[in-house]
């Protein structure tokens, strides 16, 4: 299994537009992997995307990624889903259709939990949705999958796990599994998490997004212990909890905030801190084989 980190970043990237501190300045001046945009990942193996954040055009250039037949998507929030125009790049053609020639090119495939894919469909103008719009021109083609179960893509199965968020369910973890091998991709909006499901047990890597890292934020901010944000998202002690609890054997945490104030080389000097627990830090154009 090969898997690609496409985006590194959480809804505020690095560069951030318009901002000036030390670390968007320094990202603007050397890029990756200073750089960081918007969380996304790719299984080589099977070309599907998970999640489509505004980036996903450039993030699939840089890459070299030339063919795309799935998308796989966590939750609605506009940083995992505003990219989703990029499903017309993918798979129609304008001037094949006015000159009434067939599509040469596959749709391609969306996957989402009922109720995700209910919050998907809910993105709409007065005519109705954007994913009834890229449906209507053959764009893409929308299945519901169904949780904690398995889907058989090629020699990998994928398993959507729910996360349950106040009154409904609006994201989810997915699992990647080939053979014995396992990774996890649990890039937002995690809380509360299913840590008792055991599908989420045993892992060879735990891609994670929502930590906070300890101490002085950008500006020198510091969240206190009964802050809201802090039932969001985890602290670094929760996190090594997490990584115990689920014997995760590898973990890289993703969905890294600008707000956070770090740069990539302040990542590094906490990868040195966190190695005994086999924490890393995702960054953009990371690959993961396994
Ligand atoms: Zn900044
Ligand atoms: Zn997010």
């Amino acid at each position: 299994m090969e898997l690609i980190i496409l985006g590194s970043g959480g809804c505020t990237m690095i560069p951030r537009a318009a901002c000036s501190c030390k670390v968007c300045k320094e990202a603007r001046r050397k890029g990756l992997p200073y750089s960081r945009s918007g969380a996304a990942l790719f299984v080589k193996d099977i070309n599907a995307l998970v999640d489509t954040p505004e980036e996903v055009f450039s993030q699939l250039n840089r890459e070299n990624i030339l063919k795309v037949r799935h998308i796989f998507y966590t939750h609605w929030h506009p940083d995992h889903t505003l990219g989703m125009r990029v499903v017309e790049q993918i798979s129609t053609d304008w001037l094949r259709k006015y000159l009434k020639l067939k599509p040469d090119k596959p749709k391609v495939k969306v996957y989402a939990l009922k109720e995700v894919m209910n919050d998907l469909q809910a993105i709409k103008n007065k005519f109705g949705s954007y994913f009834l719009h890229y449906e209507t021109i053959g764009a893409i083609e929308t299945k519901t999958i169904t949780e904690n179960k398995e889907l058989t893509l090629g020699n990998i199965n994928v398993i959507p796990v729910p996360v349950l968020e106040g009154p409904g369910r609006s994201s989810t973890v997915f699992v990647f599994k080939e053979g014995n091998k396992k990774v996890i991709y649990a890039p937002c909006d995690l809380r509360p998490f299913p840590e008792t499901n055991l599908l989420l047990k045993n892992s060879d890597v735990l891609i994670l997004g929502g930590a906070i890292p300890d101490g002085a934020l950008k500006k020198g901010y510091v969240v206190p212990e009964n802050n809201v944000l802090r039932k969001e998202q985890f602290s670094f002690s929760e996190i090594i909890k997490l990584i115990k609890k689920l014997k995760a054997k590898r973990t890289i945490l993703t969905h890294l905030e600008e707000e956070w104030g770090k740069s990539y080389t302040d990542y590094l000097k906490l990868e040195k801190k966190y190695a005994r627990y086999n924490i890393s830090f995702a960054f953009d154009g990371m690959r993961i084989k396994l």
